[in-house]
């Protein structure tokens, strides 16, 4: 049966990537009924927003989107489509792979960690109050009272982090099922408990409950300060790593550098009910329409949409192909090579060809 599949288009380099990478994951030979609709900036003026109704339609229907990168207009209240889609479809789970593959830069050469990230709460919830507002001034009167040991200089900004049971049950527990499921050892949450008592002390008190439902898994704590020193010193020791949603923010862009950048990093924002899948890159708009830019990270984010819709065996297909285009180092883009400016690098739809030759036995 053919997968119903949103295909959102995106901007900037968002088009070019996406159909070169729906042409690879084509090329497994499972079958898609593509969706295709258009988001971003190029679609503002028509219909007066980044993200039109139909886009989220398909969504209602299918459940599933690819989306390419989109720029996020400034200055026009909209705060970003994935903001949008994360609220409307309550994907709560962010899962960034971080894996090191022979022929991309980095300095290490076994890692292969998952970061799950929580995607609704924390200070990320949006609760902010801004400094000199009535609502800020009668806020920290009402803090002093309630603790009149507080320290706050007026006039000051506040933001509030809720984190809740419901929030941090269900993202452990997809951290635990997604180990299960993957085949992987250890789950580690990271937080900083030993001084937010009552925020981060509550998600590892919720993630130790939880963690005794899964007895075959290993469970341990890091706070993350030391988790930033043990992921630069021996990221090989972490495997399934669950946080917050800030530290999973920064944590993120931290494992995506140790495997060598974002060229190569893949992300899925997933939920109860549907799952969005993307690069986590932006839409380079400088490269635009010029068949330049690396189209791994796209490619990446469909084989982990492959591994949502049950296609394991297509999925580990794609990600070796992937792996030995890139390790090969020839049919990759610039920015794989060692000299940026080495003239045998290919483009967009050359490195697409080259994963597709693998996948089909030539090449
Ligand atoms: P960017 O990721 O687009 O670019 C950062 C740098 O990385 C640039 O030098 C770019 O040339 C390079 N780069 C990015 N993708 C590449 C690729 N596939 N191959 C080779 N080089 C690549 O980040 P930015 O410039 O900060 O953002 C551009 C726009 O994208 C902004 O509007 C931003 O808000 C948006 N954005 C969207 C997403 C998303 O859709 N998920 C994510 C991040 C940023």
């Amino acid at each position: 049966m053919a997968h119903a599949v949103t295909l959102i288009r995106g901007d900037g380099t968002g088009p070019e990537l996406i159909e070169n990478a729906r042409r690879v994951v084509e090329a497994t030979g499972v079958q898609f009924e593509w969706d295709v609709v258009d988001a971003g900036v190029d679609v503002m003026e028509q219909y007066g927003t980044p993200l039109p109704e139909n886009v989220l339609d398909s969504m209602r229907r299918t459940h599933v989107a690819w989306k390419a990168p989109i720029t996020t207009p400034i200055g026009t209240g909209f705060r970003s489509v994935n903001v949008a889609f994360r609220k409307e479809f309550d994907l709560y789970a962010n899962v960034r792979p971080a894996k090191t593959y022979k022929g991309v830069r980095s300095k290490y050469d076994n890692i292969d960690l998952v970061l799950v990230r929580e995607n609704t709460e924390d200070l990320y919830a949006g609760i902010e109050f801004e400094q000199g507002l009535p609502d800020t001034v009668e806020l920290i009167d009402w803090i002093r009272r309630k603790q009149p040991k507080a320290v706050i200089y007026e006039p000051a900004g506040i933001s509030i982090k809720p984190i809740s049971i419901k929030g941090t049950e269900r993202i452990v527990k997809f951290a635990f099922e997604y180990a299960a499921k993957n085949n992987r050892k250890k789950v580690t949450a990271v937080t900083k408990a030993n001084i937010m008592k009552y925020t981060d002390g509550l998600f590892y008190a919720v993630a130790r409950e939880v963690a005794r439902n899964y007895p075959n898994i290993q469970y341990d704590e890091v706070l993350v300060d030391n988790m930033c020193m043990q992921l630069v010193q021996k990221p090989e020791l972490y495997d399934v790593l669950v946080m917050p949603n800030l530290y999973g923010d920064i944590l993120s862009d931290l494992c995506a550098g140790l495997v060598g950048g974002l060229g190569v990093a893949p992300g899925a924002n997933i939920g109860d009910h549907g799952a969005m899948f993307e690069a986590v890159h932006g839409s380079a708009p400088k490269y635009k329409g010029q068949n330049k830019v690396n189209p791994t990270a796209v490619i990446l984010s469909g084989m982990l949409m492959l591994r949502y819709l049950g296609e394991e065996d297509a999925a580990t297909r794609l990600e070796k192909a992937v792996a030995t285009v890139v390790a090969e180092g020839k049919s990759v883009t610039y920015d794989m090579k060692p000299d940026r400016n080495d003239p045998t690098a290919v483009g967009t739809s050359q490195m697409a060809d080259a994963v597709i030759a693998k996948l089909q036995g030539r090449g």
